[in-house]
């Protein structure tokens, strides 16, 4: 084609689809409506059957609509769920627990874990970022920095992968798995709108937990976002503001008075139960002064479980595990301070799934050799 002087031609880029899983039925619906000439009533219909059976399919005879009005929803709208890399299973005396490695479009791996948790009940714990920029010394996804944030529709993907694909029997979902959540605030409110969305996947919010290291703006915009019957639970691991520093480089930023004042304003409902979690590391929080000090800083935080779980070393120890006969002295200190206490069970130690095991090193070190990608490391 010829081309006047002075003009260049520019290809187009491809038409980008909207990925469903991460819209709620209502957006789904106005998209629709705004993008297509006809169709749009069929947009609700076809976004259940996407979330809550994994299947896209405009074409089906169920939804009656002319084969111009089907393509232009296949043109215009995706469910686009990730290859499954890995899935690797251990047994336990739960039940067993298992991790699903997953390639992003941009070849990133995230990863999920089933945790069974008794009785029947099973809990996946989703990624909201791959890697994290926190640092936390016991996390193996702390070592890997921020590579880049996950979109609403990647981390309901992760959930949709592990139900159609794995066949997991997902029941509850906490939101622990590599990055920190809060630190991902669009994200992660957007895809609280589509796994609690009456027209889709309609979990209850009582069974979806969002687990925190202490992101004091991130516990504010979730407390203004206005879920009544979330969980939230907070990674504390030391309640002494020189170790959990040294431990949770988060404490610098936001030291304990000021997370614990974040705490005490957080009130979604007048029963609400606060998670505390603890990892316990032996040598560095496990003495009997530690254990008052968690006491000290639950006092003005109304009801709170504190969840104490023994440190899985990771490729790069920081210590040692701790012997059961540790983790229960530790828990009887806090019992003896007036704590409710549960003890969380190490799950998944041996396929890398357990608590501050996820997380894939050398895909930082890949990423670190492509220079396209040079700029993310100097943001991370
Ligand atoms: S514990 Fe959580 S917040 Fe801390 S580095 Fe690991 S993933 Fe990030």
């Amino acid at each position: 084609m010829l081309c006047p002087p002075g003009r260049t031609v520019v290809a187009m880029p491809p038409m980008s689809k909207i990925p469903i899983s991460g819209l709620t039925s209502a957006q789904m619906y106005a998209e629709a409506r705004r993008l297509l000439p006809r169709g749009a009533g069929a947009a609700r219909a076809l976004y259940r059957k996407a979330l809550c059976e994994g299947r896209f399919e405009p074409e089906a005879p169920e939804f009656g609509l002319a084969p111009t009005t089907a393509e232009d929803l296949r043109r215009n709208f995706e469910l686009r769920l990730p290859e499954t890399v890995q899935v690797i299973e251990e047994a336990g005396e739960r039940g067993i627990t298992a991790k699903q490695v997953l390639r992003l479009h941009d070849g990133l791996e995230v990863e999920s874990v089933l945790l069974p948790m008794g009785r029947d009940r099973t809990t996946l714990c989703i990624s909201s970022q791959v890697g994290c920029k926190m640092g936390c010394r016991f996390c193996q996804t702390g070592r890997m920095g921020l590579l880049r944030q996950l979109t609403a529709s990647e981390i309901i993907a992760q959930l949709l992968v592990a139900r159609h694909h794995q066949r997991w029997p997902v029941r509850n979902l906490v939101f622990m798995g590599m990055g920190e959540a809060l630190d991902n605030p669009e994200a992660l409110l957007q895809a609280l709108a589509v796994l609690t969305d009456p027209g889709g996947l309609s979990i209850g919010q009582e069974r979806i937990t969002v687990c925190t290291v202490g992101h004091a703006e991130g516990i504010a915009r979730l407390a203004a976002a206005g879920y009544r019957r979330l969980n939230l639970s907070v990674s504390l691991n030391a309640a002494d503001d020189a170790l959990r520093s040294r431990l949770m480089p988060i404490n610098r930023r936001t030291p304990l008075a000021q997370l614990q004042q974040s705490l005490v304003t957080y009130r979604p409902r007048d029963n609400f139960t606060l998670g505390i979690n603890y990892c316990l590391l032996p040598g560095l929080n496990d003495r009997p002064e530690d254990a008052r000090a968690v006491a000290d800083f639950c006092a003005p935080l109304g009801r709170v479980m504190v969840h104490v779980i023994g440190y899985n070393p990771g490729d790069v120890p920081l210590t040692r595990a701790p012997s059961t006969t540790e983790v229960d002295r530790f828990i009887g200190w806090l019992r003896e301070a007036g704590l409710p206490v549960r003890r969380r069970i190490t799950k998944g130690q041996s396929v890398m799934a357990a608590c501050g095991q996820l997380g894939n090193v050398e895909l930082r070190r890949r990423r670190s050799k492509d220079p396209s990608k040079a700029a993310l490391k100097a943001g991370s």
